[in-house]
């Protein structure tokens, strides 16, 4: 088992690092080294049975000076202080690396939702909102959707803030259904905006992308539109990874390319691709381990590529779509390998920057066709990978530290600006 890594201290190396590499003064470090705030409540909930259970619910908000807080709240039973702070400060240089105008934040409760109703699941939710409404809204802090909550949660959540000011106030949240004020696009916009970076990945490298084999880790929300949109731009997407209840990990595998359509339709109609036909089955060890794939992307979940499986990888390039599926040993190791990786604050910030355009329309209760998004999103994107290139070559550090340098930097020009250094 990979150890236990804790996420505000790596983030706070990566900190430490683009401070001194911009020399910068400790003062920014110390600035940006601990959330801004951090609030920790109990959220009593009357269970169906008619007793009351109190869980424990956060809310961190890393840095504020760009704009309002923005990051998701999960349920789980792992959340925990530090990986809410860590999550916030990653969320704010994924905001700052695509130039959106906000800080970062995360929440969560500690708490397993498979085991909670449908009403027990909605009054844990309205509570949460309560016991941390004074510290959300439009102009403060604006969550979305994460591990283990979707656009029915951010309803309820929405509601009840609503209810609470006396009128609807649908930017306070983001990810909601379309009815509610959700964005058109949002849903596909992560995996979008991870084939638009695998697309520069490929200009950049001078590699035709119809040529390309491609790799993926998790066919969920990012997985299954990383491999559409990629597939839909020539790519050969020739293994997916995932996992069943059933037989835990595996892997579909089909040299001649999946035929990523019929595995949605596939998904649709079975709930799961674990039978799919049209391809061989392999063991996930000989999927990270495979011998003819030019991107690797793992979209399923963190700490994917570990010490475990770091020395079997044999791809040419690998481009994160999940948040932190890189443990900092294996990213260390492919580095030795000579592998260059694209990072997640990076190529899986389509999602936030489909979220701010949700709240933008909220704000001005107009709304985009998806064309529109997509399009917007591709131009925010297209300049933000631009920018890490940029940042790479000019100071030949790695494209992960190139990306946190590009967004220190950005954050680090408003605090001069406004005095706090
Ligand atoms: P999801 O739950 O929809 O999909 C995850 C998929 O990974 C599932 O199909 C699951 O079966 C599979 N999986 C789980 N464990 C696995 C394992 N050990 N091996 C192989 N497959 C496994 O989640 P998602 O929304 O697609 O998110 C995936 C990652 O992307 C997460 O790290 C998330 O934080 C990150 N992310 C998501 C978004 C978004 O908009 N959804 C935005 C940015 C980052």
């Amino acid at each position: 088992m990979s150890k236990k890594i804790n996420p505000v201290e790596s983030v706070q190396k990566e900190i430490k690092f683009a401070c001194k590499k911009l020399g910068l003064g400790e003062s920014y470090y110390e600035l940006l080294k601990e959330p801004e705030r951090v609030l920790m409540v109990s959220v009593p909930v009357k269970m169906d049975d008619g007793t009351v259970k109190t869980f424990t619910g956060y809310r961190a908000q890393h840095c504020t000076i760009m704009g309002p807080a923005k990051g998701g709240f999960r349920y789980h039973p792992d959340v925990c202080l530090d990986e809410v702070k860590g999550l916030s400060m990653w969320m704010t240089f994924k905001c700052a690396v695509v130039g959106i105008p906000y800080g970062g934040s995360k929440g969560g409760i500690t708490c397993n939702p498979s085991e909670l109703s449908k009403g027990e699941l909605e009054r844990l939710t309205r509570n949460y909102l309560r016991a941390i409404n004074t510290i959300v809204g439009p102009e403060k802090d604006i969550p979305a959707p994460d591990v283990n909550t979707n656009a029915q949660i951010m309803a309820w959540f929405m509601d009840e803030f609503s209810k609470l000011k006396g009128y609807n106030v649908p930017g306070v949240v983001t990810g909601k259904p379309i009815p509610l004020g959700g964005s058109q696009g949002r849903t596909q916009a992560t995996g979008y905006g991870v084939t638009v970076a695998v697309k520069k990945v490929c200009e950049a490298m001078k590699i035709d992308i119809t040529k390309t084999n491609i790799a993926i880790q998790g066919f969920g929300n990012v997985g299954s539109y990383t491999s559409l949109y990629c597939s839909q731009n020539g790519a050969k997407i020739v293994a997916i990874g995932e996992w069943d209840k059933e037989i835990g990990t595996y892997a579909l595998y089909n040299e001649k390319g999946l035929d990523i359509q019929k595995l949605f339709d596939y998904k649709a109609k079975n709930g799961t691709i674990v039978n799919y036909p049209d391809a061989k089955r392999i063991s996930l060890d000989d999927f990270w381990a495979l011998d003819n794939i030019d991107i690797l992307i793992p979209a399923a979940m963190e700490n994917a590529i570990n010490e475990n499986n770091v020395k079997t990888i044999n791809a040419k390039i690998i481009v994160e779509a999940a948040n932190g599926p890189t443990t900092p040993e294996a990213d260390k190791i492919l580095s030795e390998k000579g592998i260059p990786l694209f990072p997640d604050i990076l190529c899986n910030a389509g999602g936030v920057t489909a979220s701010y355009f949700e709240w933008v329309q909220n704000l001005m209760n107009f709304y985009w066709t998806k064309e529109e998004v997509n399009s917007k999103l591709e131009h925010i994107l297209i300049k933000a990978f631009d920018d890490v290139y940029n940042m790479q070559k000019t100071n030949d550090v790695s494209f992960r530290k190139a990306a946190y340098l590009v967004a220190i930097k950005r954050i680090a020009d408003n605090m001069k600006l406004r005095g706090w250094v």
